[in-house]
């Protein structure tokens, strides 16, 4: 994508042969453009998570449902993957990065997620029971 922070750090290559000072110019441009690095910040994670979302078929597996997506850890090891990698995008990140390996995660809906995991706690701490998949009902 072509913004003004392209053009900077292009202009800072053809002002600095010093690397160091290179990248400190652009330390200091981002300190002082922070909505430009935002934005850039945040076009990188939709295009990540609509790579990730289309490869994984669009939709949600068990109701069809295309809203809301999230990514599911098949086997359960979503805390530990977590640990490792980091939350959310960082998730969407590894996908992209793993070519969507279609036998470790696979794309749910906010609610159908919900009943693949019987055993999450509710505000009160306790146990909530597993809902049945498609009802869309959020836990007490
Ligand atoms: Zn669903």
């Amino acid at each position: 994508m072509w913004d003004l922070r392209i053009f900077h750090s292009f202009g800072c290559v053809m002002a600095y042969k010093d690397l160091a000072k290179r990248r400190e110019c652009v330390r200091r441009w981002n300190q002082s453009h922070p909505s430009v690095v935002a934005a850039a910040v945040e076009r990188y994670r939709a295009k990540i998570k609509n790579a990730v979302i289309s490869a994984y078929g669009g939709q949600c597996r068990l109701c069809g449902c295309t809203d809301n997506l999230e990514l599911h850890h098949i086997h359960h090891d979503g805390a530990k993957h977590r640990d490792e990698v980091g939350q959310s995008i960082h998730i969407y990140r590894w996908a992209f990065k793993h070519g969507f390996p279609q036998d470790r995660l696979e794309l749910l809906c906010r609610d159908c997620h919900r009943t693949q995991h019987p055993m999450e706690r509710n505000d009160s701490g306790q146990f909530t029971r597993p809902m049945k998949v498609g009802s869309h009902v959020k836990p007490a």
